[in-house]
């Protein structure tokens, strides 16, 4: 039975089954809970009443009612007063997203714009009713979701306007450089070019440093459940623009396709100068990492957290100090970890490895790079050092070059939380 939540008003919920609010509204949908409600059922970093810690007092100074913050987008108060600009709140920690899949950033206010610009029917009704699908419970429902929501991308406007929505909400979550996975073959299957598609996202991007404030990098993914076949079909197709793209990357369903299926690929494209990532270690089995740095030469390992069920394999990545990107809301969301509480993430700090925290998909999983940060904070205790070094090994993490790196690491250190 899940326990009530004995968390005051503005604390998130996120780690609690069990939440009893006693006024506010959740911000990411909007409404109000109910007495008793779950929190965790609605699948939202939730935020309710006063805002918390540094930012409670910060906000003391101002009048207003009730407020609630969104890590993406704005802030707004639900009764319907004015929006809290970003001077009202703590600022976040600078920090780099190495592990975001932009098309895992699409929110029901776009889908919708998208699928009326191009004539398409979404088989929801509202955006509210597309919003409580994102409450899904499983990994093969999300999935499920995932892919039919992206029918609504067709044109190089789609992609960029995809992009540039995200980057207004990472700038609002102290992300100041952003290594963004894109799919192609969840495009072209659907008869989009992979040209159309970086093209989209490219625009976006090059307009991202003056727009946002933020430098980017482009990580073509292959999809782990298609063949090998298919992932070097996708990389030719992609060759007369790799001049874009700084890495490959595999994701998707882990389990039963394993790094080495994929090992010409990666070949081809460390040939090629570019750099090399692969989601392993996630909910497949530590060998999955093996194969990910000996097989396909990875420069960092998306999620890894598995890797701590294998003594030899933590040895290894902490002597070489391989990147590993976390993504604790997905873990959670996608029930690697059954509560927050009990992410291996400090445990993966105590062995000395170069850990970063990540949203992965963040429109469906609850929440952008700094709702990330507030939630391990919140259920893991970790002090505002521990952050500082979470948000150091972000840019240490990077394929950054190093006069870029050494700037964002200044500010790292001159952050003030
Ligand atoms: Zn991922």
């Amino acid at each position: 039975m899940a326990a009530k939540c004995a968390r005051t008003p503005g604390e998130s919920c996120v780690p609690r089954e069990s939440c009893t609010p006693q006024e506010g509204a959740c911000i990411l949908r909007g409404v109000n809970h109910a007495p008793g409600e779950s929190c965790a059922s609605r699948g939202v970093v939730c935020v309710i009443g006063t805002l918390p810690g540094a930012a409670r007092e910060r906000r003391a100074a101002t009048a207003g009612p009730v407020v609630a913050r969104r890590g993406g987008g704005t802030a707004h108060d639900l009764t319907g007063a004015e929006p809290i600009g970003s001077d009202a709140m703590a600022a976040p920690i600078p920090k780099a997203e190495l592990h975001l899949h932009i098309e895992g950033t699409l929110e029901p206010e776009l889908a919708f714009a998208l699928a009326e610009g191009n004539g398409l029917t979404l088989p929801f009704a509202s955006q509210d009713d597309l919003r409580a699908a994102y409450s899904f419970q499983d990994l093969q429902s999300f999935l499920d979701l995932y892919y039919a929501l992206m029918t609504v991308l067709r044109t190089e406007d789609d992609f960029a306007d995809l992009a540039d929505a995200y980057l207004t909400r990472a700038r609002e979550q102290g992300v100041r450089h952003a290594e963004i996975f894109f799919d192609p073959q969840a495009h072209t299957a659907r008869g989009v070019p992979v040209g159309t598609v970086i093209r989209g996202l490219a625009r976006a991007l090059d307009a991202a440093p003056e727009k946002h404030g933020i430098t980017t990098r482009l990580i073509m993914c292959f999809l782990r459940d298609h063949s090998a076949g298919s992932a070097l079909r996708t990389f030719e197709e992609a060759r007369p623009h790799l001049e874009r793209i700084t890495a490959i990357g595999l994701d998707s369903a882990e389990v039963g396709n394993p790094p080495a299926k994929f090992r010409e690929v990666f070949e081809l494209a460390r040939e090629a100068g570019l750099k090399c990532v692969a989601h392993a270690g996630e909910e497949g089995p530590p060998a999955n990492v093996w194969e990910a740095l000996d097989v396909l030469g990875v420069d960092r390992v998306d999620h890894g957290v598995r890797s701590m069920e294998d003594p030899k394999l933590v040895a290894r990545l902490a002597a070489d100090q391989v990147p590993l990107t976390v993504c604790p809301l997905s873990n959670l969301r996608l029930r690697v970890v059954d509560r927050l509480a009990d992410h291996p993430l400090p445990a993966m700090l105590d062995a000395g490895l170069m850990v970063t925290v990540n949203s992965d998909d963040p429109s469906y999983f609850g929440g952008y790079a700094e709702d990330n940060f507030t939630a391990v904070r919140e259920a893991l205790g970790l002090d505002e050092e521990t952050l500082r070094a979470l948000a150091r090994n972000s840019f240490q993490a990077s394929f950054l070059d190093e006069t870029t790196r050494e700037t964002y690491l200044k500010e790292v250190d001159a952050h003030v939380f």
